[in-house]
């Protein structure tokens, strides 16, 4: 347990007297209240974390956290046993003890990943349809590009042939299957590559037993607001340019959040996760590809070679505008 304002290790958050008052601990160091949100409702907690305060991020990932653990036996080590009936008792009890011990922050990654499936469905549909009826003609396009060259010049044919043209040819609920597959791997990768590099490379956490739970809570905390705009979606808003601004805030919350738990410089966390985008942006799709394209080698080469003439035309347009 720390306090959340110094982040100082501490003995105890509160001490429970016999009339059962409860009195909050003084931090010995910096001399404030060790965790005042032991006593404050979840709903001022909830607004305190939109709010990104770092004390409401640190009660919850250092102090909540480590008490719901602690309340679970540690994983029995596999290495030590002499037989295989053994190794599958140890196995069985390992596997009950994980889903007991995370069963809260599973269902609350799994509400996540089912909006952010929907919302991705949503985005990427939009998005076809702003881009397939798009024409060179369009908007500020055309004023700037009369002297660029024709690489420059929208060309909507290129949409036609992308893995988002083949999915929206299928039923919906394989397109479904095609986007949730697409959101598990992009998590599993943003959390397991962050999570690495937190703590293999920076070697943040050595102390503490419970680094790699913090991490990911904190990221689980912090992804949620990628899920705003499914507000959206009840009012009118949902246009790409404010779904693309929540992103971009959503973005900001990962690396805020970060740097308040951790305490590692921006620069640091913002290389991690430049470097993190980079890589799922380089990975999730090529893999999705290969299982669309069902191995077929002439015909992954040819998606991979039409997603990149798209992402050109996109830069290109970005520049210009
Ligand atoms: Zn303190």
């Amino acid at each position: 347990m720390i306090c959340i304002t110094c982040m100082r290790p501490v003995e105890s958050l509160y001490t429970v007297y016999s009339n059962d008052h409860i009195q909050l601990t003084d931090c010995p160091f910096c001399k404030e209240t060790v965790d005042k949100y032991v006593e404050i409702d979840n709903a001022l907690l909830f607004i305190d974390l939109l709010l990104l305060k770092s004390g409401a991020y640190r009660h919850l990932v250092f102090n909540s956290l480590e008490l719901h653990l602690s309340k679970y036996p540690r994983a029995k080590a596999l290495n030590n046993c002499q037989s295989l009936r053994e190794y599958m008792q140890a196995l069985i009890f390992n596997i009950k003890n994980w889903f007991c011990k995370y069963d809260r922050l599973n269902r609350l990654w799994l509400l996540l990943i089912s909006f952010e499936i929907y919302l991705t469905w949503v985005t990427e549909e939009s998005k076809y349809i702003y881009y397939l009826n798009r024409h060179d003609n369009d908007g500020k396009l055309i004023v700037l590009s009369k002297n660029l060259p024709e690489s420059f010049q929208w060309n909507s044919s290129i949409m036609r042939n992308t893995i988002t043209s083949k999915v929206f040819t299928w039923s919906p609920p394989v397109q479904y299957l095609y986007f949730a597959s697409y959101c598990i791997l992009d998590i599993c990768l943003f959390h397991t590559f962050i999570r690495h590099f937190i703590l293999k490379k920076l070697h943040w956490g050595r102390d503490s037993v419970y680094s790699k739970d913090i991490i990911s809570y904190t990221i689980l905390l912090s992804y949620g607001a990628k899920i705003f705009p499914i507000l959206m979606l009840i009012w009118p808003y949902d246009t790409l340019i404010s779904m693309s601004i929540i992103k971009w805030v959503a973005n900001f919350y990962i690396i805020e959040s970060l740097k308040i738990v951790t305490k590692l410089s921006y620069w640091n966390i913002i290389k991690i996760f430049v470097l993190v985008s980079l890589l799922r942006y380089c990975s999730v799709k090529p893999i999705l590809i290969f299982f669309v394209a069902k191995f077929n080698f002439p015909k992954i080469k040819n998606l991979i070679c039409q997603e990149f003439m798209l992402l050109l035309q996109k830069s290109g347009t970005y520049l210009l505008l």
